[in-house]
């Protein structure tokens, strides 16, 4: 299908694809990192400065172990130096699997036939929040196939109905969202839902690359997937998220079409994307897939920390696709949002019984199956502050990434109480005795480092109501 901007209902310069892949394979093939040119790159992200095209080519293109470990010290710089110790923790809830599109890598894929098709009822929503939140989480993804059933205003309503759930003192606080493109009146009302982030990932930006991997349905229009964020931005929903499925087409042009998109969004819009993603490919029910551009996991360290540095103010999230073991290494290059918990098969957070290992039921096969309590102890073992915090979004400071980055303070008088008091209530409700005695202990050290002993009464005052039941304390 060919891209008309009409089509959309909006006649405008930024609705126009703006991906010119000679333009990104020419920076590659012409940037020539040298060990000057490069430390002169890291230098300017760590003075906060946002790197242009060139200077992400030059960053991929240095390839001397030397120089490689130099970037890898520059984001995690950078990473200390702008958000210190702190990752947000939340949960993928799958609503529904039906799916009119055929992209090969995914489970879901229409011509799956060993997939079993669910989508959850409003009863089997509630019951998976309630599990959720029993867990102690306060933010998710939703996620949906491509289907017509999945129209907004059905997103719209699971949205509402996550929400709505409340269990003892649990709520969610954020619902995400990770659904395919819509239009700008679709935005709008999702919009409306309250949602948080509207995740939509390109898979690839190399257009050639995209149409042979997405065969069949809506899903097959590159440009119309590729100006999703540009109609949510006109529909007034400026929390976007942006992504790659690593392993559909090589890796350095990806990393140059993320730096490209989000140069687009802050051009057009002067705001780029809240978050970027960046999954690898994982085993999918009957998939056949090759390894051409599988990206190894040095590779992917690398390119993670390049992000970093080239896109200093945007949440970077991590998830469970990855094992445990490469998950905790690459935290520290600059990932501020990890999933925990997590189980991708339809209604299995509410039914203990189902297997993850059931490919036909889920999307793809989780490397990391460890429980929220399990990995919010293996952060706290690596001196991170698990945060649940939802304070930003709900007192409308929007673009709460781009002020933790360029508010001088932002972080110690905002985040790190925040992440203090919502992990305290983690520790009040749902830890086990062993984590809630490691956890005290861990938000003791982090209100010390607090800056002024007047925050850090304050802090220690709300830590007195949580503890006498009170809830949902922030600045
Ligand atoms: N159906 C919507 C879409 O395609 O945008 C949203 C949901 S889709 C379930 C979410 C994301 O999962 C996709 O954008 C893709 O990047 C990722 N994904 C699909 N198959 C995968 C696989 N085999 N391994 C890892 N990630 C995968
Ligand atoms: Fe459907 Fe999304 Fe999977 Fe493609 S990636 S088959 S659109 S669920």
């Amino acid at each position: 299908m060919k891209f008309t901007p009409e089509k959309y209902s909006i006649v405008d310069e930024r609705t126009k694809p703006f991906i010119d892949s000679d333009e990104i394979w020419n920076y590659l093939k012409t940037s020539i990192p040298t060990k000057e040119k490069v430390r002169e790159i890291i230098t300017k992200s760590l003075s906060k400065k946002r790197l242009n095209l060139e200077e992400v080519a030059c960053l991929i293109n240095a390839d001397s172990p030397e120089l490689v470990e130099e970037i890898k010290e520059g984001s995690r710089t950078l990473k200390q130096n702008i958000y210190g110790n702190r990752i947000v923790l939340f949960a993928p809830l799958y609503i529904g699997n039906k799916c009119s599109n055929n992209c090969t890598y995914c489970g879901f894929r229409a011509s799956n036939s060993a997939a079993v098709r669910k989508t959850l009822s409003d009863e089997e929503i509630v019951k998976e929040v309630e599990a959720l939140e029993e867990n102690g989480q306060k933010r998710l993804i939703l996620v949906y196939g491509e289907h017509d059933l999945y129209n907004p205003e059905y997103i719209a309503h699971t949205v509402r109905v996550a929400y709505s759930v409340k269990k003892n003192h649990g709520e969610i606080r954020r619902v995400n969202i990770n659904a395919a493109p819509l239009d700008i009146e679709g935005f709008r009302i999702v919009k409306e839902a309250g949602i948080g982030t509207y995740q939509v990932f390109q898979e690839t930006y190399h257009s050639e690359a995209y149409k042979t991997y997405h065969l069949r349905g809506k899903k097959t229009d590159f440009n119309y997937r590729l100006t999703a964020l540009d109609r949510a931005q006109e529909a007034g929903l400026d929390d976007v998220g942006i992504g790659v499925l690593f392993g559909l087409y090589d890796w350095r042009f990806e990393v140059m079409g993320l730096v490209r998109h989000t140069n687009h969004l802050e051009a057009c819009y002067n705001v780029g994307p809240h978050t970027i993603s960046f999954p690898r490919i994982k085993d999918a029910s009957m998939s056949e897939f090759g390894d051409k551009y599988s990206v190894n996991d040095d590779d992917f360290t690398k390119l993670i920390a390049i992000l970093r540095l080239a896109v200093p103010y945007t949440g970077m999230i991590l998830t469970a696709r990855e094992p445990a073991t490469l998950r905790n290494e690459i935290i520290q290059f600059g990932v501020s949002q990890i999933d925990g918990g997590t189980k991708i098969e339809l209604g299995s957070y509410a039914d203990k019984n189902r297997s993850e290992k059931n490919l036909n039921r889920g999307q793809f096969r989780i490397n990391d199956d460890r429980s929220l309590n399990e990995i919010i102890n293996e952060l706290m073992e690596q001196e991170m502050l698990p945060s649940f915090c939802t304070a930003c979004y709900r007192l409308g400071r929007t673009g709460e990434h781009f002020m933790e980055f360029s508010v001088p303070g932002f972080i110690k008088r905002y985040c790190s109480p925040n992440a203090i008091l919502t992990f305290a209530e983690y520790l009040i409700d749902y830890a086990p005795a062993a984590t809630a005695s490691k956890g005290w202990k861990v938000i003791e050290k982090n209100i010390e480092a607090l800056e002024t002993e007047k925050l850090k009464e304050s802090v220690r005052n709300k830590l007195t109501l949580l503890k006498s039941g009170e809830r949902d304390l922030y600045y």
